[in-house]
């Protein structure tokens, strides 16, 4: 597991942290698998979404204010219920397929961390778990003394 920080510089941000996610997976070395992006906080999301128009990250927080948490009477007496419930509602995870050592992201797509009480410097967990085909592969191949890929 590789552990990225991330020092936010707004109150709310997306911060693109998808080359450090993918600097992160090459180091694991695991080429084919599972990517598990997580965040440890309670006020701060990961999300995946366009990365080529900056506009659409500004989009994702308006939207977000657009459900005026602020004016909601809540009871937490800590003050940030708002960004309590938007960490929730985004979700502090997300899963990427990993095939060659590269995330499988769609071409407009990227990696964000999602300050909803900034700011601070945060922590994003990175694991690759290894993907079970090629295990599949060698006990065939032990069984039957062959292999290739039609016989799975
Ligand atoms: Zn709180």
């Amino acid at each position: 597991m590789k552990t990225l920080s991330v020092t936010t510089r707004a109150n709310q941000e997306l911060v693109d942290i998808t080359g450090e996610v993918q600097g992160a997976v090459r180091d694991l070395g695991i080429e084919d698998g599972v990517c598990f992006i997580y965040t440890p906080h309670t006020t701060a999301a990961i999300t995946i979404n366009e990365n080529a128009d900056p506009d659409v990250k500004r989009d994702i927080l308006k939207g977000l204010d657009h459900f005026q948490l602020e004016k909601v009477d809540f009871a937490h007496m800590e003050g940030n219920s708002p960004s309590h419930v938007k960490s929730s509602l985004v979700g502090c995870s997300q899963a990427v397929f990993v095939e060659g050592g590269r995330l499988l992201l769609g071409t407009w797509q990227g990696i964000y961390f999602c300050e909803f009480d900034g700011p601070r410097t945060r922590k994003v967990l990175v694991k690759v778990l290894g993907g079970a085909e090629p295990c599949r592969k060698k006990a065939l191949q032990r069984k039957t003394g062959r292999g290739g890929d039609n016989q799975l």
